[in-house]
């Protein structure tokens, strides 16, 4: 006997739930529009993540590019999320950049009085106050800053997506897409559009594989280090944040050859390494966790519309600072489609050649 599939018709297709596909399902949900999205959990960056937002580089201590309308529309859009879902994700933390001399000091103290950081950068000089920190010449305070956790996030917006039948969890087979006019099909369902949100998964998507995403593996340890007993986080040659229970993320490695999601020894190491040269009491490793950040050479997120068909789009690139900036180019995507509002040729795929 022949059985029929039933057509499915929503606006949008999406493939990803990583940070940019759920700030873009939040778009479409507000503006209420239909969509169905394809995840197979091949890329982890978003749930390998530490989850820190900051509007600062806290490496040359210099804004974070359009720091301020990224927050405006990303806290927002988690909290709502957060009462929505009914979870807690969005952890206000006090952030603190540890001092290496009295150079850095100065440095930052100057920095401090520039007006696009006046408002990030506290001009207190913190105190260490902690035996089992090494920090002689202190903190510099960094004001707005917060832990998004990202797994919670992810479990929990995916749950939500299969309880209102959204959520296709497999692979997306890029050769059984059909492309019309104005329309594609998947299957046995039809969409307006369709949106790649594959994090480093483009590379094997024949529409967008070319956009010149890098990829950036990244490692993140999780130590219970029950002396501690900080409430705050430190950046110095690594980040060290609480998360509760006596545990702390340390993170993260920068690899630019390794593609792999395997966590290594050398990774371990430098980050143990690192942690060492401040932080001098006992801890022990309890997870350890490795991904590919969608990082690109001009350190802006690829953004944009395929140069044939009028209805695949592309939502990526969002490189070591997913959290705040996964909804501020959602945003900007959701304008073009539905309303032609032109991308900033910044973020536009349009800037590169291909
Ligand atoms: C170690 C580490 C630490 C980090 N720390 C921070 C931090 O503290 N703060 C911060 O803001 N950012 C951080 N980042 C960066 C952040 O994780 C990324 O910017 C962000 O997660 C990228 O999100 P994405 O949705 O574009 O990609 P991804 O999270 O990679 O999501 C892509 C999704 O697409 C799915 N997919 C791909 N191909 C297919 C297919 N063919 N079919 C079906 N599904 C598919 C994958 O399974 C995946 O779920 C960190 C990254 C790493 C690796």
């Amino acid at each position: 006997m022949l059985t029929f599939a039933t057509m499915k018709e929503v606006d949008y297709i999406i493939v990803g739930c990583g940070l940019a596909s759920i700030a873009l399902c939040e778009q479409l949900r507000s503006n209420e529009k239909t969509f169905v999205v394809f995840d197979d959990n091949s890329q982890r960056s978003s749930i390998v993540a530490a989850g820190l937002y900051n509007p600062v580089i806290l490496k040359r201590f210099s804004e974070v590019w359009k720091a301020k309308e990224q927050l405006k529309i990303a806290l927002p859009l988690y909290n709502k999320i957060e009462s929505d879902l009914n979870i807690k994700i969005d952890y206000k933390l006090q952030l603190l950049r540890r001092f290496a001399s009295v150079e850095e000091q100065n440095l930052w103290f100057n920095a401090a009085e520039k007006p696009k950081l006046e408002n990030y950068l506290s001009t207190n000089l913190v105190k260490n106050t902690s035996i089992c920190i090494d920090a002689p010449y202190g903190y510099g305070e960094v004001l707005h800053a917060g832990r998004l956790d990202t797994t919670t996030l992810i479990t929990a917006y995916k749950d939500f997506l299969k309880l209102n039948n959204s959520l296709e969890e497999k692979q997306f087979n890029y050769t059984k897409l059909q492309i019309e006019k104005t329309s594609i099909q998947y299957e046995n369902i039809k969409a307006r559009h369709i949106v790649f949100a594959e994090g480093f998964g483009v590379k094997s998507n024949p529409y967008f594989y070319h956009i010149p995403l890098n990829g950036t593996k990244g490692e993140v340890l999780t130590i219970k280090a029950s002396d501690l007993q900080i409430d705050f986080g430190i950046k110095s040659s690594v980040f060290i944040i609480p998360i509760g229970n006596a545990m702390y993320y340390v993170g993260a490695t920068y690899n630019w050859k390794d593609k792999t999601h395997l966590p290594t020894e050398e990774g371990r190491i430098e980050l143990i390494t690192k942690l060492k040269t401040f932080i001098k009491c006992d801890f022990e490793v309890v997870n350890h966790r490795a991904s590919i950040r969608p990082t690109v050479k001009d350190r802006r997120p690829l953004v944009g519309r395929h140069h044939e068909h009028q209805n695949l789009y592309v939502l990526n690139g969002l490189g070591t600072r997913g959290v705040m900036i996964a909804p501020y180019v959602a945003d900007k995507l959701f304008k073009l489609i539905e309303r032609e509002q032109p991308l900033d040729p910044e973020i536009d795929i349009k800037r590169f050649k291909y």
